[in-house]
């Protein structure tokens, strides 16, 4: 068991587990890479081609993945000039949030018409239906569940995000407006979208509270809300003569998401630090989620998942 103070719980711009995460994450081209990667995509001109990605952007993107050690190149073949970019392992250990990115997509099927394949648990045969889920108690990780806490009030974030500005691009909105349909993926690569969700699943609040919690500007703060109210995602009621923000049954699905991008976080963007923040599950263990299986019950380990192609219609 262990006891984590309520004392020792801060508030203000932390590092927290998630930011860590998403200073490598937060960009929608770098999720949408990930995404066509993880499903097999290998070459230069097939992201391009699936993705609509313009050709120096595409190029920026897989550097910096390539710096940031999450892909490498190899020459794709011998005395060819091609380069095929694979993911690493740290990379693959993303697979979590990738599941959470697939799985919401199956239960809001308005926007999974570019899904083109199926997930399927190589042990049991059946397409993925998964929870995500406590590996002390086999608990559900929902949202009700766990406890964010924040434990390491020295490990403020004073430096400035230089990876966020430089990708600065609006690529937001090219992403999301060239490639319907990955709103997961997209909502994942802007990071605000993402540390709002994460702050929201801990209780409402207000727009002047959220930009003090997270350190981001009021008006950043605006855009996003109005555009995860968009989303059916969250919603807004007055309070008194203020406007207060909480999260809708739908965002429960980028719960997972989330809890696997800073779990990911904790383990590859930490480096010898303790978590700047630590989650909680009900049963009083620190969260360790991992998905299970909702038709055999195992585990989802590594390597258990087969990718499978729907036959075009
Ligand atoms: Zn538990
Ligand atoms: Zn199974």
């Amino acid at each position: 068991m262990h006891d984590v103070k309520h004392d020792t719980l801060t508030k203000g711009p932390a590092a927290t587990s998630l930011r860590r995460a998403l200073s490598i994450l937060g960009d929608p081209w770098t999720m949408l890479i990930l995404k066509d990667a993880f499903n097999g995509t290998k070459r230069f001109s097939d992201f391009q081609r699936d993705l609509n990605i313009p050709r120096q952007t595409l190029s920026l993107r897989l550097t910096a993945l390539t710096q940031d050690e999450m892909m490498y190149r190899r020459i794709a073949t011998p005395g060819g000039s091609a380069r095929d970019y694979l993911l690493t392992p740290k990379a693959f250990d993303l697979r979590d949030a990738m599941y959470a990115i697939w799985l919401w997509h199956q239960v809001n099927p308005g926007h999974s018409d570019i899904l083109r394949f199926d997930l399927v648990h190589r042990d049991c045969g059946h397409v993925l239906g998964a929870t995500y889920r406590c590996t002390s108690c086999r608990g559900t990780a929902t949202s009700d569940r766990v406890d964010i806490r924040r434990t390491q009030p020295e490990q403020f974030e004073t430096e400035p995000r230089p990876r966020i500005a430089r990708r600065n691009d609006n690529s937001f909105t090219a992403a999301t407006s060239t490639v319907s349909g990955t709103i997961a993926a997209t909502l994942v690569g802007d990071m605000p979208c993402n540390e709002i969700l994460y702050l929201l699943f801990q209780g409402p609040e207000h727009a002047q509270a959220i930009a003090h919690d997270l350190g981001l500007g009021i008006n950043v703060v605006r855009d996003r809300l109005e555009k995860l109210k968009e989303l059916d995602l969250v919603q807004e009621e007055a309070e008194g003569r203020r406007l207060v923000y909480s999260v809708l049954p739908r965002a429960e699905g980028f719960f997972p998401l989330l809890l696997a991008i800073a779990d990911w976080g904790d383990r590859w963007c930490n480096k010898t630090n303790p978590p700047p923040d630590i989650r909680v599950h009900d049963c009083g263990a620190i969260l360790r989620p991992r998905y299970a299986c909702d038709h055999c019950g195992d585990w989802i380990g590594r390597n258990a998942i087969d990718v499978r192609m729907r036959p075009t219609p």
